[in-house]
């Protein structure tokens, strides 16, 4: 057994952790351990308490996928519900869909009964107002909400703070392999953006036969090579996980324009073997490790650079800085 999480883990690794030692299967200890995470508020870049949208509209992203099936269940952009993992789980579940996004995935939500909330907490409110009132034009905010916010946005885009995302990677003691994630995606981003958490191949990907991988970090990256799948797909051309980890992260010199920023990628085989990379981390890049006895421990994930314009600091990192201080 193995599981594997990035530091936004922390809340919900032991109760996965435990799970997993117990003999529960993979997709209810991870559902179970990152229910937990998307309920507490003080993580702010999942579930409630998660950061907003340009518009001040919290949107959510979750999946998951069994590896032994190759299923998942997907959902973009959900507003209004605490748990979007219970509500990828129920999309595996109910529909001969994988994925849900926007209005779709809120009416399958209220159809399953899935709880609801109001996921904006008001230190997220204030630190939006906050943008709002510093970065809109008077004209801007008398029109608001129709104005253009292709331009607003491209200035929100924030390396720094306002984005993370829950990953999970586990083997079971069936030796099915399994993943998860769950995040409010990157502050500020364009009403309707996607990131990879819930695209499968992209943010994340198991196949029992082989492995598993998941990624944080920005999205757009990870969707523009394929990053999760590919690992997966090297690791089933022979490469050890190691070695298909890193080759994802080289992958991503052959990214030009666009968004070129920080990833995490973390992979497991079925082995017991793993690997987490950052790319353009700085060098902080932590993860949760459990194999499968004793106490999951904190590990420092290992830094591998790409590309240039890292570290761009937005007029978003300001505001949330001078909020955060
Ligand atoms: N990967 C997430 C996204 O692009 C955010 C993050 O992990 O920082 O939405």
């Amino acid at each position: 057994m193995i599981l594997v999480t990035n530091n936004e883990g922390t809340i919900g690794v032991p109760t996965t952790a435990r799970m997993l030692a117990d003999g529960a299967g993979g997709l209810d200890a991870i559902e179970a351990g990152i229910r937990l995470i998307e309920a507490d508020p003080s993580v702010r870049t999942v579930g409630r308490g998660g950061w907003p949208n340009i518009l001040g509209e919290v949107e959510l992203d979750a999946c998951l996928m069994d590896g032994s099936t190759l299923r998942t269940g997907a959902v973009g952009a959900l507003q209004g519900f605490l748990h979007p993992v219970s509500v990828a789980r129920e999309i595996m579940r109910r529909l001969p869909h994988e994925l849900l996004v926007g209005d779709g995935a809120a009416r399958f939500a209220r159809e399953i009964g899935a709880e609801t909330a109001d996921n904006l907490i008001a230190d997220s409110k204030r630190a939006w107002q906050a943008w709002f009132d510093a970065e809109l034009t008077p004209e801007q905010t008398a029109a608001w909400p129709d104005v253009a916010l292709a331009a607003l946005c491209q200035h929100a885009i924030d390396p720094e703070v306002g984005r993370d995302t829950t990953v999970f990677l586990a083997q079971d003691s069936s030796g099915a392999i399994c993943s998860g994630t769950s995040t409010s995606g990157w502050g500020w981003k364009y009403p309707g953006r996607l990131g990879d958490s819930p695209i499968i191949g992209a943010g994340s990907y198991a196949d029992t036969r082989y492995g598993a991988a998941a990624c944080t970090g920005a999205g757009e990256m990870t969707i523009r090579c394929g990053t999760a799948r590919a690992i997966v797909l090297y690791m089933k051309k022979g490469a050890s996980v190691a070695d298909a980890v890193h080759e994802a992260a080289d992958d991503m010199r052959a990214l030009k324009g666009g968004l070129i920023s920080r990833v995490t990628i973390h992979g497991i085989d079925t082995r017991g073997n793993h690997k987490v990379v950052a790319v353009n981390g700085d060098g902080s890049n932590v993860y949760w490790l459990w194999e499968g006895a004793g106490e999951p421990r904190r590990c420092p994930a290992e830094a591998a650079r790409i590309g240039d314009g890292v570290g761009r600091v937005s007029p978003t990192a300001r505001y949330t800085a001078a909020r955060a201080g």
